[in-house]
């Protein structure tokens, strides 16, 4: 190596992140292990290109030959979090008749610059539930690439549902032909809209079992797709290997989803005692977006948001949050899901201390976000959700404990995803 370009691979070291260090060694105050359920005093990490090799006490792990040194004094490490339920090409500023000025290319412009808003919020995966026209497929493929910068993406693409339901595009009269790009009726229908998305490059199918707050002229809680439509959906897509997430309010859609066979309930707003028990039952989880009502009644008019569905919310969003106690109170497993894109990017993390208010202990919404996310995103969350060899090197830090004050979340102080730094000391890193 010339003095030259020694010295300029100094400097970018120096910088902290645009060349991938073969070892890093890094330590902290505290490090939150989800699996385990529990906090342990002054950890090192040892990180070998994109993965964790070594965890253990800093006092007893030694620093390997040439490793770069991290050292987050007075920090607690966690997991890089994941969100299960976003829309990352959509703005929280483009509601009702405004979202119809919205092109696919404009999403997905949009999602470029709401994926590095959320990876500096400290989620270093999301599973993103619907987007038109495969804009999450190309963003997520654009972020693999490394032409663009974000969290690991899986995407659903096109939601599917039925004919004027929540799904569809019903804000124009007939005479402008705009339907939704997923919609289907029947179950044979419903089977080929399957395999278009798997075709185009879908992780996962979205389902839109009952009516919606944030759609024109359905009823929130009314079941939209039959139990024939949906069984046939997740037999399609468990044949695929992927796995079915369905928007569902109201108790019958709710029950029959789960009984068709979907692997997690968005929402869940009216599920009753049945739904749990069957949800228990069936292995399905709970993903519920409880932040979000603050959003909608606050800001949503300004947003372009419909009259009808702020009433809608006012009648709903109350209840869910009443349901997610019931929930955690009886068991069923619950993941970490937000419908950001509803609400601003990277305002993810405002959900845990409405999980703690509504039932949760700290420990327990942090494993909604880590452990428990990582394990409902079946083989593809396989190397994700802890700090352990073997998984990416995906770690956050914040300022003090997040297990006794859970808001700390709400200040992502240091981002690692796959052993890159993205954030440091509280801002971004360049690259
Ligand atoms: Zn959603």
């Amino acid at each position: 190596m010339s003095m030259k370009s020694a010295a300029l691979a100094c400097a970018v070291l120096l910088a902290g992140a645009n060349v991938r260090a073969e070892t890093i060694y890094l330590t902290a105050a505290r490090m939150v292990d989800p699996v385990a359920g529990k906090v342990v005093a002054d950890p090192a990490v040892v990180i070998t290109d994109d993965r964790v090799t070594a965890v253990g006490a800093a006092a007893s792990l030694p620093v390997p030959d040439r490793a770069r040194r991290i050292d987050l004094a007075g920090r607690t490490i966690l997991p890089g979090l994941i969100d299960m339920h976003t829309h990352i090409t959509s703005r929280a500023d483009m509601h009702g008749y405004r979202a119809l000025s919205v092109s696919v290319p404009a999403e997905s412009i949009s999602g470029v610059a709401n994926a590095a808003k959320t990876l500096q919020a400290g989620f270093t995966t999301l599973r993103n539930v619907g987007a038109p026209g495969f804009a999450d497929v190309a963003l997520r493929d654009s972020i693999n690439s490394g032409e663009t910068v974000g969290p690991r993406l899986f995407v659903s693409g096109p939601l599917i549902g039925a004919t004027g339901g929540h799904c569809d595009e019903n804000l124009l009269p007939e005479s402008y032909h705009a339907v939704g790009d997923g919609v289907a009726d029947g179950p044979d229908a419903v089977r080929r809209m399957v395999r278009r998305n798997h075709k185009y490059g879908a992780d996962l199918i979205k389902l839109c079992a009952t009516g919606g707050v944030l759609s024109k002229g359905d009823s929130v809680g009314a079941q939209q797709m039959t139990y024939e439509e949906m069984k046939a959906a997740v037999d399609e897509a468990h044949m695929l290997g992927l796995k079915v997430a369905a928007h569902a309010h109201g108790v019958a859609g709710i029950n029959d989803a789960i009984r068709a066979g979907v692997d997690t309930i968005e929402h869940a707003s009216l599920a009753d005692e049945e739904s749990m028990r069957l949800a228990k039952a069936r292995g399905a989880v709970f993903d519920m977006d409880i932040y979000n009502d603050d959003f909608i009644l606050s800001e949503g008019p300004k947003m372009g948001m419909l009259p009808e569905s702020i009433a809608k919310e006012r009648a709903i969003g109350r209840q869910q949050r009443e349901t997610f106690r019931r929930a955690v109170k009886a068991g069923v497993t619950m993941t970490f899901g937000t419908d950001a894109g509803v609400y601003p990017h990277g305002d993810n993390a405002r959900q845990f201390a409405k999980m703690v208010e509504w039932g949760m202990t700290p420990m327990q919404a942090i494993q909604a976000a880590t452990s428990t996310a990582a394990h409902v995103l079946g083989p593809l969350g396989d190397n994700l959700g802890a700090i352990a060899p073997g998984k990416y090197a995906d770690i956050i830090a914040v300022d003090g404990d997040p297990t006794s004050d859970v808001s700390r979340l709400e200040h992502v102080d240091f981002v690692m995803k796959a052993g890159m730094v993205y954030r440091q000391d509280g801002k971004p890193v360049a690259r």
